[in-house]
């Protein structure tokens, strides 16, 4: 016997359709790629979603058709988000600080057919524009613009293209599980690979971001998405925000410390979300301009281990609860988040800080697990560490334009992390698996040793890796940026790590360098690293 209740497809258009209609005054700023911020709300936004909505349907894509996006966190990218998939398309965004052969591999692999461009990325695109056989329309995410209508011969122009149209427009019926957005991996070996959300997975997601426990947003928050909307869906923001109607702000193309410093005491940002080399970038502007982020509650922070000495930075100077949370391009991104359970607040206090310190546990909707190499199941106690295994509701099953069976493995996925789990599920990432330090047969975290050494006062920046060794095969070396003005001897860097962690675990020696190499989401490029300083105990 079937329920008797009402269904309806879980659709990504519902969410921006109940912003609007239940939180129309609810303000959304957003700062513009030429400067100045504009003062939008929700039920603008929905409305010119759906006007976007009917201009794409005039140029009569086929159905599921890409849309790529390279651009920033403003106004216009939301209602694309919005706008594009309700129409039944795909929106594809990219990150635009890939190199230009990456750009055109994506492009051309996704097939996209409308590419969306914030007028910073003019250049780039003009640059590449005859590598992308299969673009059709190029549109600027401004008003009219006649240089850049100059550099690119079919530009249109957004405010335009849906001047027009319709905001009654009415959206297209599909299966819930229709494609409705596409995100690459940002894979340091190899192409990038496509990950293809649907529309039920995306809404499931934005439900469990917003459960207390996990992230939690409110119509009472201000919410400033640092991350991305080019990098896992800025983890989901613009979705989990319409549904619960919390007020955004789209920073633009300015991240550095002092603007968001400035849009945070602004727009009393209460929660701001981001990896932890943005903050680093923050905490000292804030002390600087010496404001005191008074409205700020909670950071969340993730897309590599976030250091504890920022989790107490933001807990001792500011009153700022960090959320710590891990995820992946293949999840959605949401994985874990840290939350504390009722059983902590007994705890002394020291304790309990101690314990936010690492990724969190799952929402309902996602389940973990560590295995050994042969793929048996390891406990949850805290102690065996294994490979990272996934399975969930926003989960990919398998990569866009590949098979299940090259995906996933007896129906989990290979996150490719090294971890442990508690008995209730508190996850500590200790390493890419490719990058964890194996030393006479024993494993070395090379994240541990980077939360230590990014506490040291005079280094601005840190990484550890595997470097060969005639006796242990592999001993951690530790790659270090001096803090302006500094030049902490090696001596002096070393000294950090006595009483924190076993003496064998200590990094046989101090590289310092200028500048760590990163990926185009901001990732520690290890293997560059371990190419150039990997022989260096071999005499
Ligand atoms: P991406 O798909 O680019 O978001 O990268 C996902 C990878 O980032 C994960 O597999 C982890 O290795 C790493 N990562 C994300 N969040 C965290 C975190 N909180 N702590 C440690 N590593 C993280």
């Amino acid at each position: 016997m079937l329920g008797q209740m009402m269904t309806s497809a879980l659709t990504i258009q519902s969410l921006v359709d109940h912003a609007a209609r239940y939180h129309a005054e609810t303000e959304v700023y957003s700062v513009n790629t030429g400067g100045g911020v504009e003062e939008t709300t929700w039920g603008q936004v929905g409305a010119n979603s759906h006007r976007l909505g009917h201009a794409l349907t005039k140029l009569g894509l086929e159905p599921q058709a890409r849309c790529g996006t390279i651009a920033w966190n403003n106004r216009r990218h939301l209602e694309i988000y919005f706008g594009v998939s309700g129409a039944g398309l795909v929106c594809h965004t990219i990150n635009p600080r890939l190199f230009p052969e990456q750009l055109i591999y994506i492009i051309n692999h996704a097939d996209d057919k409308v590419l969306f461009i914030d007028a910073t990325f003019v250049p780039l695109v003009a640059a590449i524009r005859d590598k992308l056989p299969n673009l059709k329309h190029i549109v600027l995410m401004e008003g009219r613009d006649e240089k850049a209508a100059a550099a690119i011969e079919e530009l249109v122009f957004y405010d335009e293209l849906i001047a027009e149209c319709d905001a009654s427009f009415e959206w297209p019926d599909f299966d819930e599980n229709t494609a409705s957005s596409l995100c690459y991996t940002s894979g340091t070996t190899g192409n990038p690979k496509g990950v293809l959300y649907s529309h039920r997975s995306t809404v499931l997601h934005a439900l469990a971001s917003n459960l207390t426990d996990c992230i939690g947003y409110s119509a009472l928050d201000v919410v400033l998405p640092v991350v991305p909307m080019f990098h896992v869906n800025a983890w989901g923001t613009p979705y989990a925000c319409a549904m619960t109607g919390a007020r955004m702000v789209m920073p633009g193309p300015g991240l550095d410390g002092a603007s968001l410093v400035a849009l945070i005491d602004t727009y009393k940002v209460t929660t701001a979300l981001g990896v932890p080399t943005i903050w680093l970038g923050l905490l000292g502007e804030a002390e600087k301009a010496e404001s005191k982020l008074a409205s700020l509650t909670r950071t969340v922070i993730g897309g590599s281990a976030c250091p504890p000495s920022m989790i107490t930075a933001f807990r001792e100077k500011y009153n700022v609860d960090t959320i710590h949370a891990w995820g992946m391009t293949e999840m959605s991104p949401l994985g874990s988040s840290n939350q504390p359970l009722a059983k902590h607040l007994d705890l002394p206090i020291e304790e309990q800080h101690k314990l936010r310190e690492n990724q969190g546990r799952p929402p309902w909707g996602v389940e973990l697990k560590v295995v050994d190499e042969d793929g048996a199941d390891l406990p949850n106690d805290a102690e065996a560490q294994g490979d990272l295994m996934v399975r969930g509701h926003w989960i990919l099953d398998s990569y866009f334009l590949k098979t299940r069976d090259e995906t996933l493995d007896n129906g989990w996925f290979h996150t490719g992390d090294v971890a442990t789990l508690d008995p209730d599920g508190y996850l500590s990432i200790k390493d890419r698996s490719k990058d964890i330090i194996k030393s006479g047969g024993e494993w070395i975290s090379s994240v541990d040793l980077e939360n230590i050494a990014i506490g040291h006062p005079q280094l601005a920046d840190a990484a550890v890796i595997g470097a060969t060794h005639e006796k242990w095969d592999e001993r951690p070396i530790l790659i270090a940026v001096a803090a302006d003005g500094y030049s902490p001897s090696e001596t002096d860097v070393l000294a950090i790590f006595e009483g924190k962690i076993a003496k064998w675990q200590i990094p046989d020696c101090v590289v310092f360098t200028d500048v760590l190499p990163r990926n185009a989401t901001g990732k520690v490029l290890k293997r560059n690293l371990r190419e150039e300083f990997g022989n260096v105990l071999m005499g």
